[in-house]
C-alpha cells in the first residue's frame, strides 16, 4: 500500500519521512479463544508520519476495513479501580462544570456503554449512546438510556442535547479532518451542547519512550496544540483543554465557534516530533529487551495488562513472557493477540513461580503491587 500524500487533519502536503513497524498485529482489543486464532490475527505495518503544518502523527498505510469493531472487541479499563476513579471524576467535572443535571446526553462511540451509564447516574440524566461495538446487556438499561450498535450522524439528532461525549474515537478515525466537522454538524443539530474529546496525548508517549503506546488500531496520535487545531479548523472553539489520567490523556471542551477566524497551523512543537522519538524508543526497547532476557534466565517473567499496552509490548518483543496477567474477566482464559501467550487471572498460581512481573502501565503500577503484596509474591516488579 502506498503511504498516503496528505494529512488526513489538514490536508497539508508537508510531512516528515517515515516510520515504520513492521507487521503489526491489525488487532489488540479482541477475544480469541484458542492460542492458533489468536496467533494468526491479520498483521500490517504501521507507517507513521507527522504533518509539519497541524504536528497530526498518522499512520500513513492505515486500513479501516481490517479491524472488526464487532460484539469481539474488548477493551472495557473499567475492572482497574484507578481508571474508576478517573472516570468517576470526569463524570462529576463534567456535570459540575457544564450543568449537566437533569439533561441529555449524546455519546459517539459508547463502547459497551459503561461511562454513558456512570455520567447519566452521576448527572441524573437521560442518554443515547452509539457504537459497532454494543452488546445489549441481559438486565434492562436504566430508565431514561437508549443504545443503538451503529454510527451515528447529524441527521440521528433530532431533539437538542446538553453534553456530546466522544471518549477514546477520534485515535481510531482515518479522515479525522472530516471526522471533526461531522462533530461538528452533530453539535449543531443538538443546538451547540458542550462537546468533550477524550484521547492519549502524544507528549506523554514520547517522554516516556513507549512504543507500544503506538499500534495498528490507533491511527491518529495527537500532540495537545493539533488537536486543538483542528478542532478549531472544524468550526468549534475550544473552552477547556487539560492533561488527565496521569497526563496519559487530554480532554477537551468544545463549543461551537460564533466567528471564524484565520487560523494559524501551530507546526510541531519540540516535545512532540516524531523523528526524535522513534531513534529514542527504538534503543530503550532495546534495553529492555536485555532485562528480559536475564528474568527469563532466572524464573521467568509476566506482564501485567492485557490492554493495548501490554498487547503492543509482547508482540514487539522477540523474547515472549510465561503469561499476561489482567483482571477483566471477559480476558482471561483467552490468548494475547498475535501470539500464543494465555492471560491469567490474579489469583493464578503460576504468577507465585516468576521472578518479574512487568506493569504496562504506570497508572496502575500502585494497585497491582497492593495485589500482589496481599497474595505474598517474592519477585519484583518493573513499571515501563
Ligand atoms: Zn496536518
Amino acid at each position: 500500500m502506498t503511504p498516503r500524500p496528505d494529512c488526513p487533519g489538514c490536508g497539508s502536503t508537508k510531512l516528515s519521512a517515515l516510520f515504520r513497524l513492521p507487521r503489526q498485529p491489525v488487532v489488540l482489543n479482541y477475544r480469541f479463544r484458542n492460542a492458533e486464532a489468536a496467533s494468526r490475527v491479520p498483521r500490517h505495518d504501521v507507517t507513521l508520519r507527522q504533518c509539519r503544518g497541524c504536528g497530526l502523527v498518522f499512520n500513513a498505510t492505515f486500513n479501516p476495513a481490517l479491524i472488526p469493531y464487532d460484539e469481539n472487541y474488548e477493551n472495557r479499563q473499567c475492572f482497574s479501580p484507578a481508571f474508576g476513579a478517573h472516570l468517576e471524576t470526569l463524570a462529576k467535572a463534567l456535570t459540575k462544570r457544564n450543568g449537566l443535571r437533569g439533561g441529555r446526553i449524546l455519546e459517539v462511540g459508547c463502547g459497551k456503554g459503561d461511562f454513558l451509564r456512570l455520567l447519566c447516574g452521576v448527572a441524573s440524566a437521560g442518554g443515547e449512546g452509539y457504537d459497532t461495538s454494543y452488546e445489549p446487556r441481559t438486565e434492562p438499561e436504566p430508565p431514561g438510556l437508549s443504545f443503538h450498535p451503529r454510527y451515528v450522524s447529524a441527521s440521528d439528532v433530532t431533539q437538542p442535547f446538553d453534553a456530546v461525549i466522544c471518549r477514546h474515537v477520534v485515535e481510531h478515525v482515518p479522515e479525522i479532518g472530516a471526522f471533526l466537522r461531522d462533530l461538528h454538524a452533530i453539535a449543531v443539530a443538538a443546538g451547540d451542547p458542550v462537546v468533550v474529546l477524550e484521547t492519549p496525548r502524544f507528549e506523554w508517549i514520547v517522554e516516556q519512550l513507549s512504543l507500544w503506546d503506538v499500534f495498528y488500531e490507533h491511527c491518529n496520535y495527537f500532540p495537545t496544540t493539533t488537536l486543538a487545531h483542528l478542532c478549531r479548523l472544524a468550526g468549534f472553539r475550544v473552552a477547556h483543554q487539560r492533561a488527565v489520567f496521569g497526563a496519559q490523556y487530554q480532554t477537551l471542551e468544545l463549543k461551537l465557534a460564533r466567528t471564524s477566524r484565520r487560523l494559524v497551523a501551530p507546526g510541531i512543537p519540540a516535545p512532540a516530533r516524531l523523528a526524535s522519538f522513534a531513534r529514542r524508543a527504538r534503543r530503550h526497547l532495546d534495553l529492555l529487551t536485555r532485562r528480559f532476557a536475564k528474568a527469563r534466565d532466572g524464573r521467568g517473567w509476566a506482564v501485567w495488562g492485557a490492554g493495548a499496552k501490554g498487547v503492543a509490548l509482547v508482540n514487539l518483543l522477540r523474547l515472549k513472557p510465561a503469561c499476561v496477567v489482567d483482571s477483566n474477566p471477559a480476558k482471561q482464559g483467552g490468548m494475547l493477540p498475535g501470539t500464543k501467550v494465555p492471560i491469567v487471572a490474579p489469583e493464578d498460581a503460576r504468577l507465585a513461580r516468576l521472578g518479574l512481573i512487568v506493569i504496562a502501565n504506570p497508572n496502575y503500577a500502585a494497585e497491582i503491587r497492593a495485589v500482589l503484596d496481599q497474595r505474598g509474591f517474592t519477585g519484583r516488579t518493573l513499571t515501563l
